[in-house]
């Protein structure tokens, strides 16, 4: 996508945005309580949807992050550098106590790599290691390929699996359905003797793009390197297995740990006016993986997020409650940011309000995932139609992240996600095509409208959400 002037398309977005908040909400159960208190939030809200609009500063703040500073793989210097950067960043918006928490994260280290097709033909694969995987010997490791399209195919198949390079060659359906191959596919091949493994790509086809991920080794296996594949050269093995071909591959990885590192979770506030111990998070991951840029995953994420703060600053609107920004470390290769901040806050936990995550791009919102009570779900809808002006009204069940999730667990805290269109997501994840030129800056403006307007209401509600 292009990015557009600012300016001439965002004037009648602001009228719309303005012309529905305006507009009577359609009250979930009629009374007129409910409608008296939402009233006090359509000035606000129009105010935080107009400021969003009307600029392409987030567009303009990701890009100077993935332009300058790039991705940024846990451990490396390029983390602590945007981790160095948003502390700056937040200072110079003006947020409250700005700070990094300290987190030890694992190093993983890609190094060189290849997989080539040594028989019957000479033909190097488009390839990136998964993550966390271990590498290979130095002169690499090299065995006839076993195609098989699930897991019960290797099981039928198993007795052929010992010595060989296994392949997952399973079409992309869903991100959950398919991304089991990834993950658990390594081990299974081990647990029948396989040497290494290859999987297609976990996402729809591309051109001819690898992506990368981390896999999860089960303990009571070897641990054999491994490498997805672009779905264009998985089809190439298909192929030339089906037709009875024997053929050899050589997988060539320098993959490894190196000893754990210090990283840090980055957070800013705007303190609550009335209760600042009660606190409603709203979250992006920083890191990254060590292709692309990082613009889509995660970096859309925590710019859109931490606008909420910036906006509602620039705008002079301190609500009841504060309201948090996080930028979480090391959430693609091993967690450890969120799991940090639940065992750092734990005393604090019980006063967290909701946390909200985004984390699915940030394409053309719709709306929220929510987990929580039906009283808080209840809340959370009616405060999403301030957000019908600018599509991002609906709030589906099921809310999180993959960092608030250990804190939500514990704390048994509501948890949200910010929903938006998922189309072309999964076609840059994790590939050297994670570019913020398939950011589109309207689209991300309407995102941190919607993050902003969501956290600002909740942070002030009269009673607090779910009571
Ligand atoms: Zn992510």
């Amino acid at each position: 996508m292009m990015q557009r002037a600012g300016v001439t398309l965002t004037l009648p977005l602001l009228a719309l945005a303005l012309t529905h908040v305006a507009a009577q909400p359609p009250h979930a159960n009629g009374t007129s309580s409910r409608t008296t208190w939402l009233d006090a939030y359509r000035e606000p809200a129009g105010r935080l949807i107009g400021e969003a609009v009307s600029s392409t500063f987030a567009w303009q703040r990701l890009s100077v992050l993935t332009d300058t500073i790039g991705n940024r793989l846990s451990g490396t210097p390029a983390l602590d550098r945007a981790i160095e950067w948003a502390v700056s960043e937040m200072k110079r918006d003006g947020l409250e106590n700005v700070r990094t928490e300290r987190v030890m994260v694992p190093r993983w280290v890609r190094g060189a790599e290849s997989a080539d097709v040594v028989e019957p033909v000479k033909h190097p694969m488009a390839m990136l290691g998964l993550g966390n995987s271990v590498g290979t010997a130095r002169e690499g490791v090299r065995g006839e390929v076993l195609v098989v399209r699930s897991f019960e195919e290797l099981d039928a198949k198993s007795t052929l699996a010992r010595g060989r390079i296994v392949c997952f060659n399973a079409p992309f359906t869903n991100y959950g359905e398919t991304v089991r191959f990834r993950s658990a596919g390594p081990s299974r091949a081990a647990s029948y003797g396989a040497v290494a493994m290859l999987v297609r790509s976990v996402g729809p086809d591309g051109l001819r793009t690898p992506h990368t991920g981390a896999l999860q080794y089960s303990n009571d296996t070897s641990r054999i390197p491994a490498a997805a594949i672009a779905s264009e050269d998985a089809d190439r093995l298909q192929r030339m297995t089906d037709r009875g071909d024997r053929v050899v591959v050589q997988l060539r990885m320098e993959a490894h740990f190196e000893p754990d590192v210090e990283s840090a979770n980055v957070i800013g506030e705007i303190r609550g006016r009335e209760k600042p111990d009660e606190v409603v998070v709203v979250s992006g991951h920083l890191d990254s993986w060590d292709v692309g840029a990082g613009a889509t995953d995660d970096g859309g994420g925590c710019v859109v997020t931490w606008e909420a703060l910036r906006l509602m600053k620039a705008l002079n609107l301190r609500p009841r409650r504060t309201v948090r920004v996080v930028l979480w470390t090391n959430e693609e290769n091993g967690g450890r940011g969120g799991l940090a901040y639940r065992d750092q806050h734990r005393s604090e936990l019980s006063q967290h309000v909701l946390m909200l995550e985004s984390d699915g791009g940030v394409f053309r919102p719709t709306g929220f995932g929510f987990s929580g009570s039906d009283r808080a779900r209840e809340t959370v809808r009616t405060i999403a139609t301030l957000l019908a002006g600018i599509g991002a009204n609906q709030v589906t069940t099921g809310g999180g992240g993959a960092d608030i999730g250990p804190s939500v667990q514990e704390g048994h805290i509501p948890g949200m996600s910010l929903d938006v269109d998922g189309s072309k997501y999964f076609l840059i994840h994790h590939t050297q095509a994670d570019t913020i030129d398939k950011i589109d800056p309207v689209e991300m403006a309407k995102c941190a409208a919607a993050v902003a307007v969501m956290a600002y209401v909740v942070a002030d509600l009269p009673r607090r959400l779910g009571e």
